[in-house]
């Protein structure tokens, strides 16, 4: 059941070495979910792993010599190969003040956060090490901590939410003793690295669940820690054209959006700017003055305190900038051209923009099926415009700078943008003009009148 390139690495690192796969694959081959990479872990200590692995024509790159880790590389996939250990205290509620090298394996798995997550698996095959329940936990689709959840949890408090996180990874329940240590050790957690942070509320997010895993966050205190902006959301209602209030409106569109870190992380923001921009009408209706200015205000500082990477940032905003556009029939062509225009302003691709205003509109909970309808008709007719090329930028224009300067007789200058933008309003209305022909005549016509 495991890969047969480590049986090469197992038969490098000779008899006693108990080369065994470890933490998420096992896990996840047990679940028979695709994972990304093979840890391992051996008795053996890592100068060991690399004088063997490295005799036996290996290639192997020392990556962390002092926690025991030594990269092998197997059919150019790198495989970490982590000496058993254990951990010396947790003094600052994020390391151990040190590690012990050459432990056995049930101590090795002892220090692992989960008991989904503290199974070993030999390389060769044969039975599954499983000291702590996990494969029983995983039938029974729990995450349950090793040993006393208040004790680990305040020992790293990143754990809890790493537990958040592979309940909406996997759609667990978080086990009822885990799941109560979690709000008795929000200081802990405080004090987390945002770096790790950012890492495990991305993987929540892009979960089977997510929804599931920003409730427990909710619940539990955690957001307060993270995203405390988000949390007026809960409870704020909304307009007849909603079924939901904003936060459970969120949970659903984020269900809604495809698994991909843009558009799930533009699902849980996109509405952050709503309950400070909520007022209330005469008609009793809920009414939010230009809510996606506050949004995007709100999406761009937390994004940069996770520390997002800028090609995140600017999708989310992007999605988020462009998500209450609703074309109808009665728009004309050009008014659509120009939407696809503002998208591919801000790099933003049509299909991205589509799966967004979608899940949107599938989250607020009414008329599902005839919005469904109603944006397949209007993506037919973006789609349509889109296919035909038409210019969307002076940079598609059929003349270039270098001919308007020929045809005006004047170097560069302010004028040459205004006259490009110009030019660019007219063919956005009537992309036929867009030939050098046409355009040579129109600008000729344009001296004219102003000589
Ligand atoms: P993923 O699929 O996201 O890689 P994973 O379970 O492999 O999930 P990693 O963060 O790669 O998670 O960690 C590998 C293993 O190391 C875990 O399965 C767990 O056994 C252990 N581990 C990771 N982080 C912690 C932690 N903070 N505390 C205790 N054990 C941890
Ligand atoms: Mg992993």
């Amino acid at each position: 059941m495991t890969w047969p390139p480590l049986l090469r690495l197992k038969e490098a690192l000779g008899p006693g070495a108990e080369l065994v796969v470890v933490g998420g694959a096992v896990r996840d081959e047990l679940l028979a979910r695709p994972h990304a990479d093979w840890d391992l872990a051996t008795r053996l200590m890592p100068q060991a792993v690399m004088d063997r692995a490295r005799a036996a024509g290996l290639k192997v790159i020392p990556t962390g010599l002092q926690h025991g880790t030594v990269t092998v590389i197997l059919e150019d996939r790198p495989v970490e190969v982590t000496t058993f250990r254990s951990d010396g205290a947790y003094l600052d509620g994020r390391h151990p003040e040190s590690v012990r090298l050459g432990v056995d394996l049930t101590e090795d798995l002892a220090r692992r956060d989960f008991t989904i997550n503290a199974m070993a698996l030999p390389v060769e095959g044969g039975d599954l090490i499983d000291p702590f329940g996990g494969r029983a936990d995983l039938a029974a689709r729990t995450i349950r901590a090793v040993g006393d959840p208040l004790l680990r949890f305040g020992e790293d408090g990143l754990r809890p939410l790493r537990a958040c996180r592979f309940a909406a990874q996997l759609g667990f329940e978080v086990e009822g003793k885990t799941l109560e240590a979690i709000p008795k050790c929000l200081e802990v957690s405080r004090k987390v690295a945002v770096e790790r942070v950012f890492t495990e509320l991305d993987k929540l997010l892009r979960g089977l669940d997510p929804g599931r895993g920003m409730r427990l966050l909710a619940e539990s205190g955690l957001m307060d820690l993270w995203l405390a902006e988000l949390i007026p959301m809960i409870g704020c209602g909304q307009n007849r054209h909603h079924r939901y209030d904003v936060w459970t409106h969120t949970l659903e569109v984020l269900r809604f959006a495809p698994a991909e870190p843009g558009l799930r992380w533009a699902a849980l923001l996109h509405d952050a700017g709503k309950p400070g921009t909520r007022t209330v009408g005469p008609d009793g209706e809920a009414h939010f003055y230009d809510h996606e200015s506050k949004s995007l205000d709100l999406a761009a500082s937390i994004l940069e305190r996770l520390k997002a990477s800028h090609a995140l940032r600017k999708e989310v905003l992007a999605l988020i900038r462009h998500h209450g556009v609703h074309p109808t029939p009665e728009w004309k062509d050009a008014a659509c051209r120009r939407l696809l225009r503002r998208l591919a302003e801000d790099g933003l691709p049509l299909e991205r923009w589509a799966a967004f205003r979608l899940a949107d509109q599938r989250g607020k909970g009414l008329d599902e099926g005839a919005r469904v309808e109603e944006h397949g008709r209007v993506m037919v007719r973006l789609e349509a415009l889109a296919a035909a090329a038409p210019p969307l930028s002076v940079r598609d224009l059929a003349l270039d700078g270098a001919a308007l300067m020929a045809l005006a007789g004047r170097g560069g200058g302010p004028w040459l943008g205004e006259l490009q933008k110009r030019l660019l309003e007219l063919v956005l209305d009537a992309p036929d003009l867009n030939t050098a022909e046409r355009l040579s005549e129109i600008v000729k016509e344009w001296l004219k009148q102003r000589d």
